[in-house]
């Protein structure tokens, strides 16, 4: 019998979960082969945590090729440029076309409106974070020049990533000791940071963001990003030698290519079972998919809870059975790194800012991602059998 192919197109949040499940119990008759642009996944949880010190890098990455291997899947390194649709074969300016009964797109999602400053020398976006740390320490050395004025460092939106990075490069500027003082601001076209969050939990971050030293500026749109500075819609010029672009979710220029249908800002529109509209053998999951009846913020939190669907769906697709439908939850449990050691926890009316709330972030985050970090995995069973 002529095995089935079930394509992963990018490793994130919820399509790792599918090679996970692989490893015990893959799909009868079928063969798993995984996409990817980079070799390693990047957990945003612990990306302001990693940049603070607090991690070391690796702590934050997933290896995909042990991952696969583990898991008996096959790992190719490439960039797809659209989908034969009527053959089912993802498609590639270099490498051959991969043949699919079952397609997961789950690429996630770039900062909205990088693409228009690309050519400022000062600009890190925040997107591909594999690299992130790189690209700002690169772009931070150059700043260090011989004078006793503080570096400038601007952050382009101000969502609750955006406040997380903010705090925590400030904690690593201090670990650096770098030559020169690093001031940041944020920049939001917003009325406050952190929209989304109740007015308890904005007001307590605006707190925080103050002793620190972090200035924050509302209800501007960055529009033009030069080398060294940045300037708003009303006209106002700010210095800027390093421009952390963070703004909120849009769709990453692939999605264009796949001929699916998609929601009025570009990501795949997608049914409650996390089918696209467009064929029901393509899926889309996390930042990348819109379930239209019931769209939900572009989180983490929510590409994690798609998993046990996708995997339900995937296996009721390919071998035949009922699917699940994804009835999102309308408020979860949200921590951020304040990059002193503590955590901001807001839950329902609840909002505390604390130390062991950090624990507890780190806890759910370091559990999250050693279940995909397979050396780890090794290393405790190991332990366990010793
Ligand atoms: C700094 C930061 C902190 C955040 N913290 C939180 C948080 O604490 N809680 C929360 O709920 N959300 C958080 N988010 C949002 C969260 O990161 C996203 O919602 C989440 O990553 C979406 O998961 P995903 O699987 O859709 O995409 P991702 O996890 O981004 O995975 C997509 C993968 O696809 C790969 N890829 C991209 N393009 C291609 C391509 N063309 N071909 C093949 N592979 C490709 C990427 O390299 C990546 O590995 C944070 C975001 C940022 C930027």
């Amino acid at each position: 019998m002529i095995p089935k192919n079930l394509v992963l197109l990018g490793i994130g949040h919820t399509n790792a979960h599918i090679v996970r499940q692989w490893e015990t119990n893959p799909i009868e008759g079928c063969e798993l082969t995984c996409i990817s642009k980079f070799a390693t996944a990047t957990y945003s949880g612990m990306l302001p945590g990693t940049l603070g010190g607090q991690f070391n890098d690796d702590e934050m990455r997933i290896d995909l090729d042990a991952l696969c291997q583990r898991a008996g899947a096959k790992l190719i390194l490439a960039e797809t440029n659209g989908l034969d649709l009527k053959a089912g074969k993802v498609l590639f300016a270099d490498h051959d076309a991969i043949p699919f009964d079952a397609l997961s797109i789950g690429v996630g999602s770039m900062p909205a409106g990088w693409e228009m400053h690309a050519a400022a020398a000062s600009l890190v976006p925040i997107k591909p974070m594999q690299t992130f740390l790189t690209r700002l320490n690169q772009r931070l050395e150059t700043t260090q020049a011989d004078t006793k004025q503080a570096s400038k460092v601007a952050i382009v939106g101000g969502g609750v990533a955006s406040v997380e990075i903010a705090l925590c490069l400030l904690q690593h500027c201090e670990r650096q000791q770098l030559s020169r003082q690093v001031s940041v601001e944020i920049f939001t076209s917003s009325d406050s940071v952190a929209e989304g969050m109740t007015q308890r939990s904005v007001r307590r971050i605006q707190r925080i963001l103050a002793s620190r030293g972090v200035r924050v500026t509302t209800g501007q749109r960055v529009t033009h990003v030069g080398d060294k500075f940045l300037e708003t819609e009303d006209g106002s010029r700010y210095d800027a030698e390093v421009v952390i672009w963070a703004t909120g979710a849009a769709a990453p220029p692939v999605l264009k290519q796949l001929n699916l249908q998609t929601d009025d800002r570009g990501f795949i529109a997608t049914s409650k079972t996390l089918q696209s509209l467009t064929d029901p053998r393509v899926f889309a999951v996390g930042d990348s998919g819109t379930i239209v009846e019931s769209p939900v913020p572009k989180a983490g939190v929510y590409a994690v809870r798609q998993c046990p669907v996708l995997w339900h769906n995937l296996r009721a697709f390919l071998l035949g059975g009922s699917m699940n439908a994804f009835d999102p939850q309308s408020d979860f449990l949200k921590l951020l790194n304040t990059g002193d050691g503590k955590a901001l926890l807001q839950y329902g009316c609840i909002t505390a800012h604390r130390r062991w709330c950090w624990h507890l972030k780190t806890w759910i985050d370091k559990r999250f991602v050693s279940e995909f970090q397979v050396d780890r995995r090794v290393d405790s069973s190991n332990q366990e059998a010793n």
